[in-house]
C-alpha cells in the first residue's frame, strides 16, 4: 500500500506537504488556543510536522495516519528529532474510515480531503473521532480566480472547475454543513512557492543520482514541464487554507 511514486521523489525533501510555510503552521497552532495535553488526530499526515511541531510547541498529544510508507518513516524521525517520541505516533496505513479509539480535541485533514470521499465527506469522518465542542481542522484548495475553461482547470491538476469553490464559497459551504468557521489561516504565493519550487530541485538531483531508473523519464518530463505549468496556472488560480470548524 503506498502512494504514486512522483510524489516519494519530488516530496522527499518537504517537510510540508502543502502551500503552508512553518510560520503558517505554528501560527494555526497559536490560533487555535491549544490546552497543553490536548488531543490530536491527522489523517494523511504526511512527514507529520504539524503534529511534532505542534507538541514541541504546544505539548500536544496526537496520532498520525498516512499512507506513504516513506512519509511515515519521516514522522518518526522527526518525532525523535523534535524529543516528542511520548507525545506523537505515526502509522502507516490507509486513513479512509479510520475513527480513532478514544475521542480526540481536534481532528484534522489537511491537503487529502479525498480520504472521505471530498470535503463533506472527510468532516463526516472526522466528526466521528472527535470529542463534543471539538474541533475540525480541514486544509482545502479554493479558486483564487475562477478558471476561464475546464483547459485551465486542468492546468492547474484540478479534474474540473467544479473540484473547487471560491473561498466565499467555500466557507458557506461549511456553514451548510452545519459548522462554525472559528479560525482560518490562508496560504500566499511565498508559501506556494515553497511547496511547489522545492520539488524541482529535489527533482534534479533524484536525476543525477538515478539516472538509469525506469522513472527517470518521467521524472525528467515533470521537472521541464512543472515550472511553466506551475506559474501559469496554480500560482495564479488556486489558494489554500486550513479552516477550523466546530459543529453548531
Ligand atoms: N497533511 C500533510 C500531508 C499532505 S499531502 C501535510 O500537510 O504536510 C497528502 C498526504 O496524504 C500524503 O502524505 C499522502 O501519503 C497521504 N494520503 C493519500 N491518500 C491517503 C489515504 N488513503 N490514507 C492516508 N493517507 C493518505
Amino acid at each position: 500500500m503506498d502512494i504514486p511514486r512522483i510524489f516519494t521523489i519530488s516530496e522527499s525533501a518537504h517537510r510540508i506537504h502543502n502551500p503552508f510555510t512553518p510560520e503558517n503552521l505554528a501560527t494555526l497552532g497559536a490560533a487555535l488556543r491549544l490546552e497543553p495535553g490536548a488531543r490530536l488526530l491527522d489523517l494523511g499526515s504526511g512527514s507529520g510536522e504539524m503534529l511534532c511541531t505542534w507538541a514541541r510547541d504546544f505539548g500536544i498529544n496526537g496520532v498520525g495516519i498516512d499512507m506513504s510508507q516513506l512519509l511515515t518513516g519521516q514522522a518518526k524521525l522527526r518525532a525523535e528529532e523534535l524529543g516528542v517520541t511520548d507525545r506523537v505516533g505515526f502509522i502507516h496505513g490507509d486513513a479512509a474510515g479510520y475513527v480513532a479509539d478514544e475521542k480526540v480535541d481536534v481532528a484534522a485533514c489537511l491537503g487529502a480531503t479525498w480520504i472521505g470521499g471530498g470535503v463533506a465527506g472527510t468532516i463526516g469522518l472526522l466528526a466521528q473521532s472527535l470529542r463534543p465542542k471539538g474541533i475540525i481542522l480541514i486544509g482545502e484548495p479554493y479558486w483564487q480566480q475562477v478558471p476561464p475553461t475546464e483547459d485551465v482547470a486542468r492546468g492547474c491538476f484540478a479534474s474540473s472547475i467544479s473540484d473547487f469553490l471560491m473561498l466565499p464559497d467555500l466557507l458557506a459551504s461549511f456553514n451548510d454543513l452545519g459548522y462554525d468557521v472559528v479560525e482560518m489561516v490562508l496560504a500566499n504565493n511565498d508559501g506556494w512557492d515553497r511547496y511547489e519550487a522545492a520539488k524541482w530541485l529535489t527533482m534534479r538531483r533524484w536525476l543525477e543520482a538515478n539516472p538509469d531508473d525506469d522513472f527517470a523519464k518521467e521524472v525528467r518530463a515533470t521537472l521541464t514541464s512543472e515550472p511553466k505549468r506551475y506559474a501559469t496556472y496554480t500560482r495564479e488560480y488556486l489558494g489554500w487554507g486550513v479552516f477550523a470548524l466546530m459543529a453548531r
